[in-house]
């Protein structure tokens, strides 16, 4: 059961048995989606081969951790129609809400428990721009990989709409590769433009 269904469950059941009391406040929809001001990034398994490097990571990091506890990104994301480009994603079923519950939640395939904290492990491979893109990842892996290269050049919130795209793979979330024309509106692609958009703002 979701927690927006528990809750209005308990507020059907208060609804039914309470007696007449003052009208109060009805939960937002930012109470019930567990988006608020306590999500944390965990910027403590990074891997980048120079302490330059590291605390760039690690910048970038604290701004996506803003970027998610920021009203005006919360509002937009809320905003977002997902669309699911891999056929058998067991996860398309998911409605937008349940999406957003899902990011939130922050529960990686490999640190159960819905923690409110994202713990990317990121490595960054030593490589110069040459075409070979930005990184690689495997769904099933624990760590994610990006070249150096990106880093260097990179901006802060373009460093944390990566960061964005690649941890929400550990979430379950997962794209095609350039089949399908919406790839871009996949979970990971839309969350990660718009952590990047946010990050822009907030970094302005
Ligand atoms: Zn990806």
């Amino acid at each position: 059961m979701t927690m927006l269904s528990k809750l209005f469950l308990l507020f059907l059941t208060i609804g039914c048995t309470a007696q007449p009391r003052p009208v109060v406040t009805p939960a937002s929809p930012a109470a019930v989606t567990r988006t608020g001001t306590g999500f944390k990034v965990d910027a403590s398994h990074i891997e980048a081969i120079t302490p330059g490097r590291t605390q760039k990571i690690q910048a970038a990091l604290q701004l996506f951790e803003r970027v998610m506890n920021d009203s005006l990104f919360q509002a937009d994301l809320r905003r977002v129609k997902f669309y699911f480009d891999v056929p058998n994603d067991p996860l398309r079923k998911l409605s937008d809400q349940q999406v957003v519950d899902r990011l939130y939640a922050a529960e990686e395939f490999y640190q159960k428990g819905k923690d409110s904290t994202a713990s990317p492990h990121w490595i960054i491979k030593q490589r110069s721009k040459s075409g070979y893109g930005i990184g690689y990842a495997d769904q099933d892996e624990v760590e994610f990989y990006t070249f150096s290269w990106v880093i260097d050049e990179g901006d802060l919130a373009g460093i944390a709409g990566i960061a964005a795209h690649e941890w929400s793979h550990k979430l379950g979330f997962q794209h095609g590769f350039g089949e399908d024309p919406r790839e871009r509106e996949s979970v990971t692609y839309a969350f990660g433009d718009l952590v990047k958009k946010h990050a822009k703002r907030l970094q302005d």
